[in-house]
């Protein structure tokens, strides 16, 4: 039974982090960024209002995500726990975020920070050849991360619950020193 947030920039490697301790766990990894991906995919009308955003590097509007993690975790599948990656990305998200678990009388575990260097999340998400990780989108969601997202890393720790873990390793020994909040 775990439930927790990934904190961190684009490039720090939650998607892959999350993905692994979900299947550890078999608890669902809820990415917003993923479910995104696949509603433009889909040409789904969620994809068609997000599409523009995501190829700007910007955020797509609260209320979307807000949506569809509202649906994600009320699923029966997420009910002994989950991890979410790629959302909250700024307070309002946050507080609808700890809105919805009060109703669900669930509670946040522990909101990870994986902490890397800017410098290496640039040559990360250039070698990563995404849609969107083209040098002048890659700087806009690194900004973005700093003005919107960075603030929840002292959100959760005025909450007592943020763990830093440091993001520029290997991946199998970022994963050993995720295991125990698991
Ligand atoms: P990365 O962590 O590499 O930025 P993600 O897959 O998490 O990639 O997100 C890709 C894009 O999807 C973001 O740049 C943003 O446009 C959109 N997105 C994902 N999650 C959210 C969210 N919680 N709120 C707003 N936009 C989001």
């Amino acid at each position: 039974m775990a439930r927790l947030i990934f904190l961190g920039a684009p490039g720090a490697g939650k998607g892959t982090q999350a993905m692994i301790l979900a299947s550890l766990q078999n608890i669902p990894h809820i990415s917003t960024g993923e479910i995104l991906r696949a509603a433009v995919a889909g040409k789904t009308s969620l994809g068609v209002k997000a599409q523009g955003y995501m190829d700007r590097g910007e955020l797509v509007p609260d209320q979307l995500v807000i949506d569809l993690i509202r649906e994600r975790l009320e699923g029966s599948d997420a009910q002994a726990g989950w991890i979410l990656d790629g959302f909250p990305r700024n307070v309002a998200q946050a507080d609808s975020l700890s809105a919805l678990l009060t109703e669900l009388a669930q509670k946040v575990d522990y909101a990870v920070n994986l902490y890397v260097p800017d410098d290496v999340l640039v040559t990360r998400l250039l070698g990563r050849g995404r849609k969107d990780d083209n040098e002048a989108v890659i700087r806009r969601r690194l900004e973005v991360y700093q003005e919107q997202t960075a603030p929840l890393i002292e959100y959760y720790e005025t909450q007592g619950n943020l763990v830093t873990i440091e993001g520029d390793r290997a991946m199998e020994e970022v994963t050993e020193s995720l295991k125990p909040l698991v």
